[in-house]
């Protein structure tokens, strides 16, 4: 089989003397599986098609925000009806309302929410809400855990367990990584230890509550319990990053899944339903620290952008109605599905609700350092032979895949088809 992708290796060259490496994010490259990044044209609930006409059932979903899948109706309505009515004011608007009422019914802990307009800008002003309340500097973040590019976030870890970060990114000064410290998922011994030695320098402890940007790491309750009693008793807040997460585990995230109560919360992705849509929220206490109440300064021209609020609001709508079981139920099909094919091979798949991942190793790691690099060259082949298949996921191994509620019965079972026949391919079993 082979795909024909002319038009998008046409526009990919154009692109390329344009825009740096030929994209306006990373990811979107193809670095890590080879080959040109399909520029797609369309999309339409389950499905999108590129420039060369190919279709795809796509399981990226934008990269997380697409719980519905593509075009939904009433996002589609919602966004016509609010932008004939003019796309941005600068004041404050009926639709932040709408939105942040409707975030509050779902996520009970959202005491007081701000709207910003990414995932990252919605963690960094989180931090610097958590820096500004505690008067302290250091922050916790996790190794195999992503929050966006903010420059105290783009840090690795130095040698040895709990020392402070260093850049992980050129750019990035290392004084600003050293104000980040950072620890091994899942690991109670080493979060105790620099409690312990530093727990009082601890603005703020950050987590992927369901760390889902390096595959999809499994974190025991207990251990985030423990973030949670520790920071308490430090006098730090502990923030959990639900940009992933939240909205699409549940109406509650994972705080309300785990019955776990951060301070604050970050959102992103699925809030803006397909549109440019951040937020942080949490205890009403701690988000009066911000402009206009408070000492900490944030804000943003297209902050609350009331198209932008009113797709967040129609999709957050029909989650709430009946999505969220949608949500549930297409997964679990699909896992059925791969009941039978799965077993073959030495790969796990991580299942939370609607966000998988496909782990070439046995059992599925719980952190970054524990993920088995090999398996990329194996995803390589696995993730070709799935375009080939007319099944689109993200173009990286460590990415995890989305189940939205408009995959259908039929699209779920080409799928397993589809995955049966890649798997096959991946391991050399070369019978297709
Ligand atoms: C995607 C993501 C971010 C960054 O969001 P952007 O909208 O890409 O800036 C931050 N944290 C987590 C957990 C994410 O998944």
């Amino acid at each position: 089989m082979s795909l024909k992708l002319d038009r998008s290796a046409e526009l990919f060259a154009e692109a390329e003397r344009l825009l740096p490496g030929g994209v306006s994010s990373p990811v979107r490259a193809f670095k890590s599986v080879g080959g040109t990044p399909l520029f797609m044209r369309k999309g339409e609930g389950a499905l999108v098609w590129d420039e060369d006409g190919n279709q795809y059932v796509d399981y990226c979903g934008s990269w997380g925000p697409l719980a519905l899948g593509h075009a939904h109706p009433k996002v589609v309505e919602a966004v016509q009806q609010t932008a004939a009515l003019g796309t941005s004011f600068g004041t404050p608007t009926r639709a932040e309302v709408e939105l942040a009422k409707l975030v509050q019914e779902l996520q009970p802990l959202a005491e007081r929410v701000r709207f910003v307009s990414s995932g990252t800008e919605a963690v960094m002003s989180a931090v610097r809400l958590a820096r500004g309340f505690t008067r302290r500097d250091l922050l916790v973040k996790f190794d195999g855990c992503y929050h966006g590019h903010a420059d105290y976030l783009l840090v690795k870890a130095g040698s040895g367990l709990a020392t402070t970060g260093q850049a992980d990114s050129a750019g990035v000064p290392e004084g600003i990584a050293g104000t980040t410290c950072i620890l091994p998922l899942n690991d109670p011994d080493a979060f105790r230890s620099l409690m312990s030695e530093r727990g009082s320098e601890v603005a703020a402890v950050i987590i992927e509550p369901l760390p889902a940007n390096c595959g999809l790491l499994t974190q025991n309750p207990e251990f985030l319990q423990l973030l949670r009693s520790e920071t308490e008793k430090a006098g730090a807040l502990l923030i959990f990053d639900e940009v992933i997460s939240g909205f699409r585990i549940g109406p509650g995230g994972m705080a309300g899944k785990l019955g776990i109560r951060p301070d604050l919360l970050t959102f992103g992705k699925v809030i803006g339903g397909g549109l440019p849509v951040g937020a942080y929220a949490g205890r009403q206490e701690v988000m009066e620290h911000v402009a206009p109440l408070g000492p900490v300064y944030q804000a943003g021209t297209l902050s609350g952008n009331p198209v932008a609020m009113a797709a967040g609001k129609a999709a957050l709508e029909v989650l709430r109605d009946g999505g969220f079981d949608a949500l549930e139920q297409n997964a679990r099909t699909l896992v059925e599905l791969l009941q039978s094919t799965l077993p073959q091979y030495p790969v796990t798949l991580v299942r939370h609700g609607s966000i998988c991942w496909l782990s070439f190793q046995q059992p599925a790691p719980q952190a970054w350092h524990d993920v088995d690099r090999a398996g990329a060259e194996r995803y390589k082949v696995f993730h070709r032979a799935l375009l080939e298949r007319g099944v689109y996921l993200a173009p990286s191994a460590y990415e995890v895949f989305f189940v939205s509620t408009a995959h259908t019965q039929e699209q779920l079972e080409e799928t397993a088809q589809a995955f049966g026949a890649a798997l096959a391919l991946a391991f050399g079993s070369d019978d297709d």
